[in-house]
């Protein structure tokens, strides 16, 4: 069958979703491509488009930043949650708070994150060693360089459902008049004679034909390996394993875990597997109805790289970790909530990805302005992707930029032409950067 459309936005994810209801609400007549729930953490029978990094139950939301683009989007999506969740029905958004453990030997750096957190009308308070302790009797306060500085955002912060945030998002998108194709984009061609980008897309119920005047891009980590580029494209954007480990707490015994912010620690020392970042999500609730803490590692050379299709396969399909990430993990769960006494200690292998800038790449392909990209939330893109996504929808449009930072700097990379010649891995591939 085939369909035309004004813009297809390919990935039904959490960029495409946004972008998708800032689309549909100017009025564009626009479908989402994508597939549905994979089984389990990632898991099914089809290709690699159909895994992404939100089929999970929690997402950080923080609003300061490491830096003005980040504090920027996460702060103003931030502020939208709770709207979103009444405009959709759909509610996604728990408000525990966020805490980032920061190393003592950074303190310019947290005096600097806390300067900009009040300029930006974010409150967060600075918390000692002993304060946090009183605090948060569950939790423990790892040995970073220097001591710890706690930095707690107490409100306004928490974590997201990034399954029902999608959910909500594209419940938007079709209550503007938007369609949703469910199905992956196997194949993308340009027929100039017609005007029209032709896409190809394999779903449940067969094959279908769209025919649009502009793509929007937004296919996440496996954007490269997925299909969802037109032949001759290829982007600077690297995916990375993502293990993580989920302690299953008994219903009964949650007691002080309940009081749990989310948590993340930034550890700047270059010490390899050492390295103490990471972060750590307080008691939540899945889908099969138990309680888990989850807690996930921040690019310590564990973190593998997935440069091929079958490996990124093998990685989702396996739903293993390898036992170096879980002895990282079980150690970091060790000092992080001493006393956790699980009832089981379950698996979970999602993907992230990283840009060189350590900025999401939005932006146009072509000459044309008719092919456009929302992808690289570089490990924390879900709370920031309202604004991400409404960035994205103003490119499509040809709207003004209206974002403090210029549109150069989110301009899409291209892959360096030597791709196996990686060598050492760069800072921005290297704890603290990318830390969720
Ligand atoms: C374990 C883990 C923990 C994280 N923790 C946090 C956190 O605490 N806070 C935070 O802000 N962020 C966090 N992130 C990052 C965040 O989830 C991502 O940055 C965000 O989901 C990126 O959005 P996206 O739209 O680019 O990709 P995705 O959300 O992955 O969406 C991409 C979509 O495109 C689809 N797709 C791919 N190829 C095709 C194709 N050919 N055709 C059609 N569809 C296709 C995929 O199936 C998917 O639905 C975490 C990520 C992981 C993996």
């Amino acid at each position: 069958m085939q369909q035309n459309v004004e813009v297809a936005v390919v990935g039904a994810g959490m960029f495409g979703s946004a972008a998708a209801k800032y689309l549909s609400r100017a009025g564009a007549d626009v479908m989402v491509i994508g597939s549905g729930k994979p089984d389990g953490e990632g898991r099914g029978g089809g290709g690699l488009a159909q895994f992404g990094a939100h089929h999970d139950e929690a997402r950080i939301v923080r609003r300061m930043g490491w830096d003005p683009f980040w504090a920027a989007v996460d702060s103003r999506s931030a502020g939208r949650l709770r709207g979103i969740e009444a405009a959709s029905g759909i509610t996604c958004y728990h408000e525990c708070g966020a805490l980032a453990l920061m190393a003592g030997s950074i303190r310019p750096r947290t005096q600097a994150m806390l300067s900009a957190s009040k300029a930006d009308g974010v409150t967060v308070h600075l918390i000692s060693d002993a304060d946090l302790r009183r605090e948060f009797p569950a939790l423990g306060v790892p040995p970073l360089a220097d001591g710890v500085d706690g930095l707690l955002e107490r409100e306004g912060a928490g974590y997201l459902n990034p399954r029902r945030l999608v959910e909500a998002q594209l419940a938007l998108t079709t209550a503007s008049g938007g369609r949703i194709l469910r199905g992956a984009v196997t194949g993308i061609r340009r027929d100039e004679a017609a005007g029209l980008w032709r896409l190809q897309v394999t779903g449940g119920d067969g094959r279908h034909r769209v025919g649009a005047e502009k793509v929007l891009v937004a296919a996440g980590a496996l954007l490269n390996q997925s299909g969802a580029l037109p032949p001759g494209h290829t982007l600077d954007l690297r995916a990375f394993t993502e293990p993580n480990l989920l302690y299953e707490v008994d219903a009964g015994r949650l007691g002080p875990l309940r009081d749990l912010p989310t948590v993340v620690t930034v550890d700047p020392e270059d010490a390899g597997n050492a390295n103490l970042s990471h972060y750590l999500l307080p008691p939540v609730r899945y889908p099969d109805g138990k309680w888990y803490v989850r807690i996930g590692p921040g690019m310590q050379p564990v973190v593998r790289e997935l440069r091929t299709q079958r490996e990124t396969h093998a990685w989702y399909a396996g739903q293993r970790v390898t036992p170096e990430q879980g002895a990282l993990l079980a150690r970091m769960m060790r000092l992080m909530v001493p006393g956790l006494a699980p009832v089981s200690v379950r698996e979970a292998c999602c993907v992230v990805d990283k840009t060189p800038t350590r900025y999401p790449y939005i932006g146009h392909l072509d000459a044309d302005r008719t092919l456009a990209v929302a992808v690289g939330g570089n490990g924390h893109g879900a709370r920031g992707s309202d604004e991400i996504g409404r960035l994205a929808s103003a490119l499509v449009l040809g709207r003004p930029w209206d974002f403090p930072l210029p549109q150069e700097t989110f301009a899409p990379m291209a892959a360096p032409s030597d791709q196996a010649d990686r060598g050492t891995r760069p800072d921005y591939l290297k704890p603290p950067f990318g830390l969720c």
